[in-house]
């Protein structure tokens, strides 16, 4: 094999820093195509887009337009009062949107990691026990990444083997691949325990370099190996990052557990020209890998929201109906 030198020096000078053995390579096979059924649409919204002065006043608007899911900015603190605020409801909490942990889960720092490790840990019991589908995560925004990569050049600058090359190392995705599988595998497996899972999401080259498609999301959720790791789409995302929304799709297959909806330009599906391709295509998709989780809306809305989400709502089920496969 051969091995290009810039890698065999930063291999050498990262080994001190439990960074090395990063060389991309399969590390693990796709668990056995579970049987497929008939995929559903259940419509899901964030919290924040919908109108109402309480969760109770958005509730009953979520239920007139008939969207089943909520999604949620955070379980924890959350336990007891939102499972009370919906018992005699339809509605259930689809996934639970947690925000960042700052890239530090696949920091180059030991205790960074294992203290985000935690942290995560912590959302997943929570939304563990107000059954939700899993906990939204994004390993690494651009920012992140950069400081990480000054931290690295820190490390390597106070050692004596690292010193030279601390000048043109950078912190790359390889690297944060491999720390971002070996974190996340037993993060899953404790997922599983709390009946959920986490759930990559794949941005845009302007958010995130290191994870930008659905297909990438779910083979490192593959190499895992465990189904605590699984990966959502982001209709918004992959209009930017995705050759074919179909195509998308069906790569995140048996990992795919949530999909936020928006137009091109991030207002409701339906409200830019180019959404009924995007849906029809992103749809057949769906119903290609018989998806049974929740769609949600992560998105504004053009106009007034009581008008434009029930025909944003109208729009998908049209979509629905006519994207055949
Ligand atoms: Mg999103």
């Amino acid at each position: 094999m051969a091995v290009n030198r810039r890698e065999l020096l930063i291999g050498g000078a990262l080994a001190g820093l439990g960074l090395a053995g990063v060389s991309p390579g399969r590390a693990g096979e796709a668990p056995a195509e579970p049987e497929r059924k008939q995929a559903v649409l259940k419509i899901s919204s964030q919290e924040g887009a919908i109108p109402g002065k309480d969760l109770n006043e958005k509730l009953d608007k979520m239920e007139k337009w008939g969207i089943e899911g909520l999604e949620i900015g955070g379980a924890v603190g959350r336990e007891k009062s939102l499972p009370e605020a919906l018992k005699d409801r339809k509605i259930k909490v689809s996934a639970v949107c947690m925000g960042s942990l700052g890239g530090r889960l696949v920091s180059p720092d030991n205790a960074a990691r294992e203290k985000a490790a935690e942290e995560l840990k912590r959302h997943l019991t929570a939304a563990g026990e107000v059954g939700s589908t899993g906990c939204i995560y994004v390993p690494c925004f651009n920012g992140e990444q950069d400081r990480n990569d000054q931290e690295v050049r820190k490390l390597l600058a106070e050692s004596e083997t690292g010193k030279d090359l601390a000048k043109v190392i950078g912190y790359r995705n390889a690297e944060i691949r491999k720390i971002a599988v070996d974190m996340l595998g037993p993060i899953g497996e404790h997922a599983l325990k709390c009946n959920t899972r986490v759930l990559l999401e794949p941005l845009n080259r302007g958010e995130a370099w290191f994870l930008r498609q659905v297909g990438d999301a779910a083979a490192i959720a593959r190499d895992c190996k465990n189904m605590g790791v699984c990966v959502m789409g982001d209709f918004y995302h992959m209009g930017i990052e995705e050759p074919s929304n179909m195509g998308a799709f069906i790569a995140g297959g048996q990992w795919l557990h949530h999909v936020h909806l928006a137009s091109r330009s991030r207002v409701m599906p339906g409200q830019d020209k180019e959404d009924e391709a995007n849906y029809l295509s992103g749809f057949r998709g769906l119903k290609h890998i018989g998806y049974q989780d929740f769609c949600s809306f992560e998105c504004g809305c053009r106009g007034n929201k009581d008008e434009g989400i029930p025909k944003a709502v109208a729009f998908l089920r049209e979509m629905w109906e006519k994207a055949t496969i």
